[in-house]
């Protein structure tokens, strides 16, 4: 059980006011709101302990160093991992992705090879392919998916070939929320040879995540999706993998001797860990995993199904509301349309009554294309929403709908 009230107390900016209005936050699936602790320990930081890290033999350094190395420890142990140095902290799920596709992409993709990835990626996990395959004359194959949101995996099977080189699928769809089977993906990519990744952006908050249970060969996600700061972001990579990788950036730290003629690098995870990371933001990334393991992530996952089951049934009752992403087994992302109205009006109206709601393509314009519509107004739940915001969400619809009309 989650105890609401006291979750709220710890987000400050809950208590907004928007056009005289109390704030209704349900863009959770881009960035979460940060509790106090966090946001203190990002203060305290600045305040206390800044200093540049893994280069200093003084006091603030050695601190700094110990804290940043700490948090890559709390990371091993959140997603299970077999080793410490099988994290790497980035800058977010962006540049996880990129760093996979840039440096297996350098190593393992050849003329005529192929990657697969699914219909329903954020364009992060498919732009970052698309450019390696360009670079390295390799193409994409995309597993497509029904009209619930629900990946074909028999059309998955299909796609493999002697040629296909790695699998890069996201755990939940930022638009659909559809929960992918990914370990069933990884069975089967293995079963030809074939690493995964997985883009668990909108997977880590909501769900526990076990990347030995999993048995993923990467696995990237974001901080300020679960409660910590913007910038800072995590991949991790099994062992076997990141050895083999070359640099994806040049620079400090992530060099062992360097001279004119020839530079050798560090060892991981600091082979990919180029110039002065996000420290502070590394930290507070600790506090959040521990504000998250404080309220245990079953208990939020179970709290969010229940708010998800809660604003489903309230908003298909909507007259004209129609439900993009029906899978049977989702997280607390609802993605809508009313009637022929534009997303962007929705939004906007709602927003007129202090609800924020996310409207577009959500990054996943193919999304957007294989259901034939402009983009959809997106609500979006964390631990700290409540029934009483989607009430307030289904009378604004019904209040506005006649505009809309
Ligand atoms: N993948 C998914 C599924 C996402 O939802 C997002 C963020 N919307 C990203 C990748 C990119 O994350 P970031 O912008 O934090 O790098």
């Amino acid at each position: 059980m989650v105890d609401i009230e006291k979750i709220r107390t710890q987000f400050k900016i809950l208590d907004t006011t928007v056009y005289d209005r109390p704030l209704v936050y349900f863009d959770n699936a881009a960035t979460t709101q940060k509790p106090e602790c966090v946001i203190n320990v990002l203060a305290d930081y600045y305040r206390t302990l800044n200093s540049n890290i893994h280069r200093g033999v003084h006091y603030l350094s050695s601190a700094a160093t110990e804290r940043y190395e700490e948090t890559r420890t709390a990371v091993q142990q959140f997603v299970n991992a077999s080793h410490q140095h099988e994290i790497v902290f980035t800058r977010g799920t962006t540049e996880s992705i990129n760093l996979v596709a840039s440096s297996f992409g350098k190593l393992f993709l050849h003329k005529g090879d192929e990657v697969i990835i699914s219909g329903m990626e954020h364009h992060s996990n498919i732009v970052p392919w698309q450019l390696a395959c360009e670079q390295y004359g390799a193409s994409l194959r995309v597993i497509p998916f029904s009209d619930q949101g629900v990946l074909d995996l028999e059309a998955y099977r299909a796609l493999f070939s002697d040629r296909t080189r790695i699998v890069a699928v996201n755990h939940v769809s930022n638009t659909l929320g559809t929960v992918n089977p990914i370990k069933e993906i990884i069975q089967i990519a293995h079963s030809h040879g074939v690493p995964v990744l997985i883009d668990g952006a909108q997977a880590i908050s909501h769900l526990a995540v076990d990347v030995q249970a999993l048995d993923c060969d990467f696995y990237c996600f974001s901080g300020h999706k679960m409660y910590a700061p913007m910038g800072i972001g995590v991949l991790y990579g099994k062992e076997q993998w990141l050895d083999k990788m070359p640099p994806y950036q040049g620079g400090g730290e992530m060099i062992k001797d360097v001279t004119f003629e020839r530079t050798t690098y560090n060892e991981l995870p600091f082979k990919f860990e180029a110039g002065t990371p996000s420290v502070g933001d590394a930290l507070a990334l600790k506090t959040s995993i521990e504000f998250m393991q404080d309220l245990g992530v079953e208990n939020i996952a179970a709290y969010e199904t229940e708010l998800l089951h809660y604003a489903t049934e309230q908003l298909s009752a909507i007259d004209g509301l129609r439900i993009f992403g029906t899978a049977p087994h989702k997280t607390s992302v609802i993605s809508f349309l009313i009637g022929t109205a534009h997303p962007y009006d929705t939004g906007t109206l709602l927003d007129k009554l202090g609800i924020a709601v996310r409207t577009g393509h959500h990054c996943t314009q193919p999304i957007m294309d294989r259901y034939g519509i402009p983009g959809t107004v997106r609500a979006s739940f964390a631990v700290y929403n409540t029934k009483q915001e989607i009430d307030t969400l289904v009378t604004g619809i019904q209040r506005i709908a006649p505009m809309l009309a």
